[in-house]
């Protein structure tokens, strides 16, 4: 749970972003507590995604700024446009976060191991040993030491995406930000990721943001779920207050269509 009072590990700050003409976010705004567990629920399109890239910088904004632990993540050149402001920056910024796809993204022709070493070795200059030895306490964690040999085609779904998750902790970031990271899923295979979220959430003080469409995970795991609808947040509180007694009508419509 995450200490009252404390200064946010992320604030988001009025940051608005469009695709060409169609503004995905509008004017958002919220903060992120150290070691919180947010859940980010809504329909389809309505921006959870573009908030975790724009986060992960793999996205830009264009107005509004964003503050992690107290750094800003974009700051403004003189082009206009809202960028990292510069790769050692960007660098120092990506180190404190990790992220998991909906689409694992494992490099295919580097065994399981090499995939959890190749970051930490190319961006902070680990050594091989160092990054072996951290890389198996990982894939230990995440249940899958015996597979560190194997190729990513040799595994199951499952099975990848717990690699990649082991891969995006290898950095030892404090934030970590999962997208969808059920949906591309065999049902049979979801609760094997699940349950390294739930190891994740209890054994670690990382701070954790999830968009999910697994509403019964979201209520159990998340200290926080905010609802989003076209790239606003339309309500937000604690899940018991989301998913039992939802506010707004239209929180109301979108959890009885996917409950
Ligand atoms: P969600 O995660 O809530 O489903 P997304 O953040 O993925 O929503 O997408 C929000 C909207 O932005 C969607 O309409 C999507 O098509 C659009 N969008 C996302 N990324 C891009 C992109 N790179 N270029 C153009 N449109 C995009």
């Amino acid at each position: 749970m995450a200490p009252a009072n404390a200064a946010p590990t992320i604030e988001i700050n009025g940051i608005s972003k469009s695709f060409g003409s169609f503004k995905v976010l509008d004017e958002l705004s919220f903060k992120v507590a150290p070691r919180e567990k947010l859940a980010l629920i809504g329909p389809s399109g309505s921006g959870k995604t573009t908030i975790l890239r724009i986060l992960m910088t793999l996205e830009g904004i264009d107005s509004g700024d964003i503050l992690i632990e107290g750094d800003n993540l974009y700051r403004m050149p003189a082009n206009g446009g809202l960028r990292p402001a510069n790769e050692q920056h960007l660098h120092k910024m990506r180190t404190k976060i990790g992220m998991v796809f909906q689409l694992f993204n494992l490099f295919p022709h580097k065994s399981v191991i090499d995939n959890v070493t190749l970051a930490p070795m190319l961006t902070k200059g680990v050594r091989q040993a160092e990054a072996e030895r951290h890389a198996m306490e990982l894939l230990e964690m995440v249940g899958l030491a015996d597979k560190a040999k194997a190729m990513p085609a040799q595994l199951s779904g499952g099975q990848k995406q717990r690699v990649a998750i082991a891969r995006a902790l290898a950095l030892s970031p404090k934030i970590m930000l999962f997208d969808e990271v059920t949906s591309a899923l065999d049902p049979e295979l979801v609760e094997e990721v699940l349950n390294v979220l739930w190891r994740l959430c209890a054994e670690t003080d990382m701070t954790m943001l999830l968009v999910t469409h697994e509403m019964g995970f979201a209520h159990d795991f998340a200290d926080r779920i905010l609802f989003f609808d076209r790239g606003r947040i339309v309500e937000e509180g604690k899940p018991e207050e989301i998913f039992r007694h939802p506010k707004q009508e239209r929180t109301q419509t979108f959890l009885k269509k996917i409950i």
